[in-house]
């Protein structure tokens, strides 16, 4: 049964020979004879989500030679553990989160999303995190040594950055928007006077579904990501 549970999530199963496979656990936690192997079935895993009648964001988490974790979820996102979840069982550490990117929005998939760094930056467990579009190309967010977790100042100004970046070339209507809000932050407005703050939140977020959004997605993570010990690469197509 072993196998079959694993052969059942492996459809591409290039390159997967049985004798790769190792066991099955009780709680689906599978332990395949080596790294390569447990990682081929993460990816494996993903991209058959993706490529389902309804594409569906699909993930895993691998350790070394050990799948611990793999769940489906929907169009726009999945959940994995959190530190605290994982913490409930042993000591684990370094461990690489697998998981797709549907082509939403009417455009190509786009790369790990603010939302994806946020997860990654909190949980100190994972040291990778991957997603993959449905031709399998891959966008990466590793932690290098002396990564040490943005604090919540640290990481909101990372957010202000990713917005400048991403609206550097404003259209009129992004401008108005854009200029109301400075007006807006420089009489130090509150956060409870949410309307300007959500306008240019929702700017912010529609122009990350443009092609033009995602290139820049890109370059502002490869750009930005190395001054706080973490490390961006991509094979995407729209990356470059
Ligand atoms: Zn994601």
């Amino acid at each position: 049964m072993i196998t079959i549970l694993a052969r059942a999530y492996t459809p591409v199963r290039k390159g997967i020979r049985p004798d790769d496979l190792g066991y099955v656990f009780g709680n689906n936690r599978i332990n395949f004879a080596n790294r390569n192997v447990a990682q081929k079935f993460a990816k494996n895993w993903v991209l058959k989500g993706l490529h389902c009648k309804v594409p569906h964001e699909n993930a895993a988490v691998v350790k070394d030679n050990k799948v611990l974790f793999f769940t489906r979820g929907t169009t726009y996102g999945v959940e994995v553990p959190t530190d605290d979840v994982w913490n409930l069982g042993q000591n684990y550490s370094n461990m690489t989160v697998f998981h797709g990117h549907t082509d939403s929005y009417g455009a190509k998939a786009s790369p790990l999303s603010y939302g994806d760094l946020y997860i990654f930056n909190q949980n100190k467990l994972y040291s990778k995190l991957i997603a993959y579009n449905k031709e399998g190309e891959a966008s990466i967010f590793i932690k290098l040594s002396k990564f040490k977790k943005l604090n919540m100042d640290k990481f909101f100004r990372v957010r202000q950055d990713m917005e400048t970046a991403l609206l550097q070339n404003p259209s009129p209507e992004q401008k108005e928007v854009i200029n109301e809000f400075h007006a807006w932050d420089k009489a130090r407005g509150h956060l409870e006077d949410y309307e300007f703050y959500s306008r240019k939140t929702d700017l912010f977020y529609n122009e990350m579904r443009t092609a033009y959004g995602r290139k820049k997605m890109h370059d502002f993570y490869k750009e930005e990501l190395p001054w706080h010990r973490l490390k961006y690469v991509t094979n995407f197509s729209n990356a470059k």
